[in-house]
This record gives C-alpha cells, sequence and structure tokens, in this order.
C-alpha cells in the first residue's frame, strides 16, 4: 500500500458518493459505513529456533445482513486493521453485485511467510482459528485464501475447527484442496468469470467475439484462464506480461498475430514468470512492463496488480481499445476513470468482473452443506449463469440511467444491502 494511503478510508469515501445518489437515510448509511464486528487477537507461536514469536490476527465481519460473511485470509507483513476493514466492505458490495446470499468479511495475521516454515505457518493457521473458532462457521461466516494463503493453509484450518468443535464441517472454510472438500472449476473460476462479462459486453456492443483481440496484464491465475477461454471463444491474445525476479523488473511478451496459449503455459512457472530466452527465440516481441497498455486490442485486461490504469497510463491506450476489464482488484484510479468515463470506454469494474472467484467459492460451500460434488461442467455452467445475469443486470441500469458501469455496480450493491437491512427492521 502506498504511504498515507489509507483503503477503508477510500472505501468509505466510496460508500459516501453511492449513498448520496441513493439517497440513502442516515441510518442506513452508519450502519454500512462500519463493519458489523471486528476480532483482534495475537496468535503465539512456537518458533523452529526454539523462541516463541506473537503475531496480530485480525478477523472483520462488515455485514452480514444477506447471509453469513464470505472473504479471504491474507498472510502480509503490511497488513493492517484498516486494510482488513477496507476489503471487508468491498466483499459485502462483491457478494450482493453477483447476488450471492453472503456478506462481507476479510482476515489478516501481520506476518511474512517467505520467512516462516511450513510448521511455524500451520501453528498461525491454527491459532487463528482458536482465536475466531467460536465467531466463524458455515452459517456465520467462511474465510478462503487470499495474499500469501493457500489450499493447504486452509486445510489446517479447517482441520482445527473440526478438532475444536467436534465434527466434519468442510463448509467453515473453501479454497480447499480437491478431494479434501474443495470444488472442481474454482482455478478456471475467476479468469472464465472474467470472460463471460467480456463476451456480454462485446455482445451488446454488437461485436463478434471472434474478430476481437485482447491484451493482459499478468499471465498468473486469471489471466492465464482468462486468456484460455477467450482463445476458445475464438478472440485472439496478443500479449501477456510478467513480473521477472531475475533481474526484477516486468515484461510484455507479444505476438500481433496471437500468443500460442499452449506454448506460452509450458515455458511459465508456477509464479507465472514467463522464459523470457524462450519466448524471444518462438519469435515473441519482448517489450518493457507497460507495453500491454498501449498495444491495439479491443479489451485491456488488467489481471496482476492495483493502480495500473492511472492519469498518466490512461493516455497511453490505443485509440482501438473499446472494453477495459478488471480482472486485478483496483487496477484502475479514479483519475484514470475520468478520462475512460470522457472517452467512452466501457468499463466491467473489478468487484462485477472478478467476481468469479467468490462466486464458485459459494458453490463450494454449497456442495460442502449437501455433501455432494458437481462435475466441472456443471460448476462452470452454474457460474456462468449467474456471472452474465449479474453483468446485465448493472449494464441494464448504467445504460436506462447513463450512468458509468463502476456506479451503476455500487448503486446495485448497496442498494441490496441496504434493502435486506431494512428489511430485517435493523435500519
Ligand atoms: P498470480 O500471483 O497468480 O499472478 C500474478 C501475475 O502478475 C504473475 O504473472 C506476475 O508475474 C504478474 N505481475 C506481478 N507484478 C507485475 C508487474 N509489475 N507487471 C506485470 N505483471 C506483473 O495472481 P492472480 O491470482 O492471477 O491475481 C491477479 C489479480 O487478480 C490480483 O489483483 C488479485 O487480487 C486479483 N484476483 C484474483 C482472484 C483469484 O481467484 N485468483 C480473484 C479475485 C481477484
Amino acid at each position: 500500500m502506498e504511504k498515507g494511503f489509507n483503503a477503508f478510508e477510500m472505501a468509505q469515501k466510496q460508500f459516501d458518493q453511492v449513498a448520496d445518489k441513493l439517497d440513502l437515510e442516515q441510518g442506513t448509511r452508519e450502519f454500512l459505513r462500519w463493519p458489523m464486528r471486528e476480532y483482534h487477537f495475537i496468535i503465539p507461536v512456537h518458533m523452529d529456533d526454539g523462541s516463541v514469536k506473537v503475531f496480530r490476527g485480525f478477523r472483520v465481519q462488515h455485514s452480514d445482513v444477506r447471509g453469513p460473511c464470505k472473504g479471504g485470509i491474507r498472510f502480509h507483513p503490511q497488513e493492517t486493521e484498516d486494510t482488513v476493514r477496507a476489503l471487508a466492505t468491498w466483499m459485502t458490495w462483491k457478494t450482493a453485485v453477483v447476488d450471492i446470499p453472503l456478506g462481507g468479511g476479510k482476515g489478516g495475521v501481520i506476518c511474512d511467510p517467505h520467512e516462516l516454515s511450513m510448521r511455524e505457518q500451520e501453528q498461525i493457521c491454527r491459532g487463528w482459528i482458536r482465536n475466531v473458532w467460536r465467531n466463524i462457521g458455515p452459517v456465520q461466516d467462511i474465510p478462503a485464501p487470499d495474499v500469501m494463503t493457500s489450499p493447504q493453509h486452509m486445510l489446517w484450518m479447517m482441520d482445527e475447527y473440526e478438532t475444536i468443535v467436534g465434527g466434519k464441517y468442510p463448509g467453515v472454510i473453501t479454497g480447499k484442496p480437491v478431494g479434501s472438500g474443495g470444488s472442481l472449476g474454482r482455478t478456471e473460476a475467476t479468469g472464465y468469470g472474467v470472460v463471460y462479462t467480456v463476451r456480454e459486453a462485446l455482445t451488446r456492443m454488437g461485436l463478434d467475439i471472434r474478430e476481437t483481440t485482447m491484451a493482459c496484464q499478468g499471465f498468473g491465475n486469471v489471466s492465464q484462464y482468462a486468456a484460455d477461454l477467450f482463445i476458445k471463444y475464438g478472440g485472439k491474445v496478443v500479449c501477456v506480461s510478467c513480473w521477472d525476479q531475475s533481474d526484477m523488473t516486468s515484461y510484455t511478451y507479444r505476438k500481433m498475430d496471437g500468443i500460442d496459449l499452449e506454448f506460452l503455459l509450458g515455458i511459465t512457472d508456477r509464479f507465472g514468470t514467463v522464459n523470457a530466452e524462450k519466448a524471444i527465440a518462438a519469435g515473441y516481441e519482448q517489450l518493457p512492463g507497460d507495453a500491454w497498455i498501449e498495444t491495439e486490442a479491443d479489451v485491456l485486461m488488467p489481471g496482476a496488480l492495483e493502480n495500473q490504469i492511472n492519469a498518466e497510463t490512461v493516455k497511453k491506450l490505443h485509440a482501438r481499445v473499446k472494453i477495459v476489464a478488471e480482472g486485478a482488484n483496483g487496477p484502475t484510479t479514479p483519475e484514470a476513470d475520468a478520462y475512460l468515463k470522457e472517452n467512452d470506454i466501457f468499463v466491467i469494474p473489478d468487484f462485477l468482473c472478478n467476481a468469479g472467484g467468490v462466486t464458485c467459492s459459494y458453490f463450494e460451500q454449497v456442495q460442502n452443506n449437501m455433501n455432494y460434488y458437481w462435475e466441472k461442467d456443471e460448476v462452470l455452467s452454474k457460474l456462468d449463469t449467474k456471472m452474465t445475469s449479474a453483468f446485465h443486470a448493472v449494464a441494464d441500469l448504467a445504460d436506462s440511467q447513463s450512468i458509468f458501469m463502476r456506479d451503476a455496480a455500487y448503486m446495485i450493491a448497496i442498494d441490496r444491502v441496504a434493502t435486506a437491512a431494512r428489511m430485517r427492521g435493523l435500519v
């Protein structure tokens, strides 16, 4: 996070703007501006060297008026209570915009997994659960993996919960490995979800996906599966980019007549870094990291980091760009939004565009609760239905009121949560 930047203040500011547009009454505003509950605790860990180290952990439950809270647990050295609060708030809007019966939560531990052995990380996971097991659960709050936490961490947490509570509760947490309560299709879900919304946006614009091109930033989970489905639909992906740890810089790999996805995946490591030598030998242009943004393409898909399309870079967008599909969280700044609005570039906002992940996590929990597991095709077809209908609800509102897609998405999400709170008699 940038110094001086407070993510929770930004989340509250965004909320206030939409609350004004919706003319929300004062009590409802106060109720939705703040998390409903927060847990702050410490986790003592016996380290491998014999010392004891104490880690700070959090769980923030922003809202459960539409269903149990849902959101990941991050392990990060720069974690703060305000980043967790902001992320919990955004989860409330994300689950509401795709209309799944869940609320918003987020958790974290201030730690750097790079400096911890697997045994020490396991102790943190188990300690995290020992602190909050009374306050989470399949009908209260369902965590998931996030930055620097993995299916393995989720499984340790599930195991600790089941040991304490005494029973089998796979629905307490999602993002588990397939075979241990995880859902087929979760790996593809976010990238495929991005492309379901892009497909629908192109259809609304009267464009044939087979005649369109896409430029991606990143080549990790989101971008790889977005590229996969875009190509399966007949479109062309003209570039991907990645961070290269060997020389601490980022590169764009471009082929204007379309990348060969299978080949690129074969020369990419598990961190999403493309082997430069092999890519160049195969005829890919190796360009600076931000060249993806200037590339001639119909669709731009930021799928790596926040703050990439900003006041400076947005002016470099090629005149051909018609759609910005936000696979990453927070890739576009408010200044860039103003430019995109002026230039009539269609934006699919992050909390709608990349909601395929949380939607599939919801499916995982449904399967856990039934103790019956769907085939991959069934999961993906249900995901397509959810993403498509969420996309059109937002696009219809944006069209009918001539407003920006991001504003329309926020209006739908906040209105749904406010309505549920009113109907329960909370506000
Ligand atoms: P990942 O770690 O699998 O891949 C990240 C990719 O970005 C890698 O290819 C990496 O090399 C690249 N990258 C890093 N720094 C870069 C730079 N400076 N320039 C160009 N490329 C760079 O991550 P992911 O799971 O694909 O997530 C990507 C984004 O999508 C994040 O913002 C994440 O929060 C968001 N997101 C992910 C999911 C999910 O289910 N994976 C769900 C919702 C949102």
